[in-house]
């Protein structure tokens, strides 16, 4: 089976992919709470006959779909495992319309009632339907060729907040795979190099004495006083803390609105930032302290909940190789006249403080001139190009649970174009494009991609050994620690 037929096969079942992708930006359902999009998943798996697996390392919306040609994997003759990851968490107050240029009011009544005022500000509708489309057309490579061979589809929640690829990789999921691939909705089509954080966050929520605040303040014990008292701390702990770690933190909970109170009950939200997950959990320890001395400061106690972790991404040469081939191999979309109309209008929606994107052009100035070129010195409003290769291990600021999966297996990223140039993070210029024809044809290209990558692995044991064998060079001195505390169980911040 040549690339070409498999791009066929995709291109034959868009509608499929897309009507999934289009699904779930209106569930549009936030992390580890995403039981319509999981239940869609899991009915599009069982119909194109996947194994399924749910309630995966006990999370209830994280779920697997697997399909074996040949021997099953760990006996004699077994062909390659590759997982291939999905997402589908949305993000809090982002509903958007679809294809809209203007910013919806956040008190939009018909959009509070259908959407709970979230939105796919990070695009996981597409993420998720791309790596499904890539799983499905992986099934028929198997199948047309008797390769030997198992893939797995991982529906992955709460990628936003729960890190459930870190509670999966603390029960030893992902040692079952050969390689794991997946991708990211972005505005340029490249590779992933490169390392970003590894961080921890824990909610600590203080109790203490409610009392009039006037008639009786002697008698109160405030819980917001614990939380200021334990954020001046911090700010103090700042100062003697390693250059590269970071700590942020959210007000949850301010005990309420009437200053004539004396709170009794006030939560905060830390998240512990370094490169190393030691240096994180050294740094959680210094944090935690910092709760324990507001509370005895205050006379109150405190609850101190494991909320999630993630670990720093280990890059992979050999993977993002054959990645970077998959991306000059598939079709690059080819947009209409009215889709670049609409990314201009949406691209003067923020300010163009863009440096040349992606990782190659801050540490390689010929790539910078390359790209500068590329983009027609940032006029381009959708990159319709490949971003040039570059590998390497530099940091990046931010944090995912692909990391996790990364330090268990041989694990490669790419991002595919489903937005305009430069198109901010998070936003709701990213809620509107994500179900426009331009995210869809970004889901489609990301599928080609995903699908040609896993085909050369299955093909191509070379290849996979190499990536092996990277990989085991990598983690030869350092071993994967894991940033989930033994005990901890996903929670969901209300
Ligand atoms: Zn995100
Ligand atoms: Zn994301």
């Amino acid at each position: 089976m040549k690339k070409q037929e498999l791009y066929k096969y995709i291109d034959d079942n868009s509608e499929q992919y897309l009507n999934i992708s289009h699904k779930v930006w209106e569930f549009a359902e936030l992390s580890l709470k995403e039981f319509k999009s999981a239940a869609l998943y899991l009915d599009e798996l069982e119909k194109q006959g996947f194994e399924i697996e749910k309630n995966l390392g006990n999370i209830p919306t994280a779920f697997s779909g697997s399909f074996t040609q040949g021997p099953k994997p760990g006996t004699a003759g077994a062909g390659p495992v590759i997982g291939i990851l999905g997402e589908f968490d949305a993000l809090s107050g982002l509903s958007q319309q679809a294809g809209a240029i203007v910013c919806r009011e956040p008190d939009d009544k018909d959009l509070a009632a259908s959407q709970g005022g979230s939105g796919h500000g990070c695009g996981h509708n597409m993420l998720g339907a791309a790596s499904f489309g890539a799983a499905c057309a992986a099934m028929e490579y198997l199948k047309k060729t008797d390769t030997p061979g198992t893939v797995v589809f991982y529906g992955c929640p709460g990628e936003e907040g729960g890190a459930s690829k870190a509670f999966l990789a603390r029960e030893g999921e992902w040692k079952k795979l050969d390689a794991a691939i997946t991708w990211h909705p972005g505005s340029m089509n490249e590779v992933t190099t490169g390392t970003s954080n590894s961080c921890t966050q824990v909610l600590y929520k203080f109790k203490g004495l409610a009392a009039h605040a006037a008639g009786n303040p002697f008698d109160g014990r405030s819980a917001l006083d614990a939380v200021e008292l334990m954020n001046i701390g911090c700010n103090y702990l700042r100062e003697h803390m390693k250059k590269e770690c970071s700590i942020h933190y959210a007000m949850i909970d301010g005990g309420g609105f009437s200053p004539n109170v004396v709170q009794p009950h006030a939560s905060v939200l830390y998240m512990v930032r370094a490169i190393k997950v030691k240096d994180v959990k050294e740094l959680q320890t210094r944090v935690d302290k910092l709760a324990e001395g507001a509370a005895l400061m205050t006379g109150t106690t405190y609850e101190r909940i494991f909320v999630d972790g993630t670990a720093n991404p280990l890059p992979n040469t050999t993977l993002e190789k054959v990645i970077f081939s998959n991306l000059n191999e598939a079709p690059l979309p080819v947009y209409t006249e009215e889709e670049h109309q609409y990314a201009a209008a949406l691209r003067k929606t923020w300010d163009g403080r863009e440096v040349f994107p992606g990782l190659g052009a801050l540490a390689d100035k010929k790539i910078a001139a390359e790209i500068k070129e590329l983009t027609n010195n940032n006029a381009k409003d959708l990159n319709d190009f490949v971003y040039p290769f570059y590998s390497g291990e530099e940091f990046t600021p931010g944090s995912t649970d692909v990391g996790d999966v990364s330090w268990l297996t041989p694990t490669v990223q790419f991002n595919a174009v489903t937005w305009p140039a430069g198109s901010p993070g998070h936003s709701w210029q990213n809620v509107s494009c994500g179900r426009t024809s331009i995210g869809d044809k970004g889901v489609i290209y990301a599928a080609k991609v995903l699908a040609g990558t896993a085909a050369d692995l299955f093909t191509n044991t070379e290849l996979l050994k190499q990536a092996k064998d990277e990989f085991n060079e990598r983690t030869k001195d350092e071993k994967y620690l894991c940033p989930i505390e033994d005990d901890a169980v996903p929670f969901v911040i209300e």
